[in-house]
């Protein structure tokens, strides 16, 4: 047996060459005798109860932890690569298509302009000579 302690048998059997040990008591125990818990061999009940309420059940939940913080780390680290790819496929194209980029810009530009001007010359005209509104407003000056 390829797990098979040297020169240790059984405990409770002492014609029975040990296979693991107790992680608990450190027992030599053949392969009918050991307890295994989650990939952990143990005696009996007794060193289960002992490690699930002491120390190797903490490293147990300190290695969960672990993982659980590698994981979140690797979450944030694609994250932040996905986001300075986006960054830098921006400014890739950017770079790459300046001048279309600038000329879109250029336009936006002038288009807002041109509404301002436009804006601004309809309230310097104020309303058109024909509204309904300032015909009403006329009339009651007018009539006061
Ligand atoms: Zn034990
Ligand atoms: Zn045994």
């Amino acid at each position: 047996m390829a797990d098979r302690i040297n020169g240790s048998v059984c405990l409770n059997h002492p014609n029975t060459p040990a296979v693991k040990r107790c992680a608990v008591c450190s027992k030599p125990l053949c392969a009918d005798c050991v307890q295994m818990h989650d990939g952990v061999p143990y005696c009996s009940d007794l060193c289960w109860d002992n490690a699930k309420r002491t120390g190797l059940l903490v490293k147990n939940v300190e290695a969960n932890k672990k993982s659980v913080a590698v994981k979140v780390f690797i979450r944030k680290v694609i994250y932040l690569i996905i986001i300075a790819a986006l960054v830098y496929g921006g400014y890739y194209y950017y770079t790459h298509n300046k001048s279309k980029v600038d000329a879109q810009l250029k336009k936006a530009k002038s288009t807002t302009e041109q509404k301002l001007q436009e804006g601004k010359k309809s309230i310097e005209k104020g309303l058109p000579g024909d509204s309904k509104y300032k015909r009403d407003r006329e009339k009651m000056v007018n009539e006061n």
